[in-house]
């Protein structure tokens, strides 16, 4: 029931839908929705917690992110808990988390 246009975004590690997030502050990425994996069973998600510690003593991992206004960059979105960032993902008309949306506040 996708739009045409509307392309799957898909995790290169675990095949999860990505989810539409807006960043508070997107600094030189831009205004437009970050496409991240939300499946806390990703394999990028369980291993970064081991990494992060490994190599800098910090509770923290990392979701697998494309930023789509940069010629979707790859690029790791840190997270601090299986909660973290959830509150910014985008919410859809029609319930496809794929869907594309406008700015919600534009
Ligand atoms: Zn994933």
């Amino acid at each position: 029931m996708q739009a045409p246009d509307a392309k799957s975004l898909i995790c290169e590690h675990c095949g999860a839908e990505l989810q539409p997030v807006l960043m508070p502050d997107a600094g030189g990425w831009g205004q437009d929705p970050h496409w991240v994996c939300f499946n806390d069973h990703c394999t990028y998600f369980l291993e970064g917690w081991s990494w992060m510690w490994e190599r800098y003593r910090v509770r923290a991992s990392y979701r697998f992110r494309i930023v789509d206004s940069v010629n979707e960059t790859v690029s790791p979105l840190p997270v601090w808990s299986k909660s973290a960032l959830r509150n910014l993902i985008i919410k859809t008309p029609n319930g496809h988390p794929n869907a594309r949306v406008e700015h919600p506040e534009a």
